[in-house]
C-alpha cells in the first residue's frame, strides 16, 4: 500500500471523501471505500492493457515491406508490358525485312537467268549493274535481319528475367499475405483476452473515471495517463505549478493536467503495485 491507499481505519471525514470518489453509483452497494490510489494503479493497468491491444492492432497493418512489395510488382508489370510491346514491333520489322531479303533474292535469280540470253552488250551490262546492285541491297538486309534477331532475343532474354522477377515477388508477396492473415487471426485471440482482462479492471474503477479515462483515451491518441516526471507532466511537459502539487498531496480526486488534460500519476504508483 503506497501513501496514496485508504488507511486501514479512516475518519468519517476520510470515509466521506473517499466514499465521493470511490463510491460505484452505478454498480451500488457492495463497492467499497476505493482509495485515488486504487483507481489510479487500475487506471494504470487499462491504459497498459489499452496500449497492448494498439500495438497488437497496428501489427496487424500492412507492413512498409509488403507494400513495398506490390508497388514493386506494380512496376515489374508495366516494364513487362513494355517489353511485350517492344517484342511484337521488332516482330513486324523483322518479318517485313525477312520478306524484303526474299523479293530481293527472287529479283537477283531472274536478273540472272536473264542475263544468259543477252545479246546486246548494253543491255547485258545493265543487268549486271542491276544485280550487284540487288546484292548489295541483300547484303544490307541481311545485316539487318542478323540485328533485328540479336536485338529480338536480348529482348526475350530481358523479359523473361522481367517474367522471373514477377513471379519471385508474386510468390513473395502471397506468403506474406498468408503469414499477414495467420498474424490477424492469432493478433483477434490475444486481443479478446486483453479485453477480457480490461473488464475486470474497469470493474474495479468508479464509473465516473472509466468514463472520463475513456474520453481521454479517444482525444488524447491512446494515452489517457500521464506520469509526473519531475515537475512537469510526463505527456505534454508542461511545467506543473507548486500549488498543484500541494493540492495533489491533499485531493480526495485524480487529478487532470492542466494542459493536456490526461489523468495524472505520481512517479511512486506502480502499475499493479499492491
Ligand atoms: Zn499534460
Amino acid at each position: 500500500m503506497n501513501s496514496m491507499s485508504a488507511a486501514p481505519n479512516p475518519t468519517n471525514y476520510e470515509r466521506e471523501n473517499l466514499g465521493r470518489v470511490g463510491a460505484n453509483d452505478e454498480r451500488g452497494k457492495d463497492v467499497l471505500v476505493i482509495s485515488v490510489g486504487e483507481i489510479l494503479e487500475n487506471l494504470l493497468e487499462l491504459q497498459n492493457l489499452d496500449s497492448q491491444i494498439a500495438a497488437l492492432k497496428r501489427t496487424g497493418e500492412v507492413s512498409p515491406d509488403l507494400k513495398g512489395k506490390q508497388e514493386e510488382l506494380k512496376r515489374v508489370s508495366l516494364r513487362e508490358q513494355e517489353k511485350l510491346k517492344s517484342i511484337d514491333d521488332l516482330r513486324l520489322n523483322r518479318n517485313q525485312t525477312k520478306s524484303a531479303l526474299e523479293i530481293c533474292r527472287q529479283r537477283i535469280l531472274k536478273a540472272d537467268a536473264a542475263s544468259k540470253d543477252i545479246k546486246s552488250a548494253s543491255v547485258f551490262q545493265a543487268i549486271i549493274k542491276e544485280i550487284d546492285q540487288l546484292k548489295t541491297l541483300e547484303q544490307d538486309l541481311e545485316v539487318k535481319d542478323n540485328s533485328i534477331t540479336k536485338d529480338f532475343e536480348a529482348l526475350q532474354a530481358q523479359l523473361s528475367e522481367i517474367q522471373n522477377e514477377r513471379t519471385n515477388l508474386e510468390n513473395s508477396i502471397g506468403s506474406a499475405s498468408g503469414i499477414k492473415k495467420e498474424k490477424e487471426r492469432g493478433t483477434e485471440g490475444k486481443i479478446r483476452e486483453i479485453e477480457s482482462l480490461k473488464n475486470q479492471v474497469i470493474s474495479k474503477i468508479p464509473a465516473s473515471n472509466v468514463a472520463l479515462y475513456t474520453r481521454l483515451i479517444q482525444a488524447r491518441g491512446g494515452v489517457a495517463i500521464s506520469r509526473i516526471l519531475g515537475s512537469a507532466c510526463g505527456a505534454c511537459h508542461m511545467t506543473l505549478p507548486p500549488q498543484f502539487f500541494i493540492q495533489l498531496g491533499r485531493s480526495p480526486n485524480i487529478e487532470q493536467c492542466p494542459n493536456c488534460h490526461r489523468i495524472l500519476v505520481p512517479l511512486r504508483i506502480e502499475k499493479g503495485g499492491h
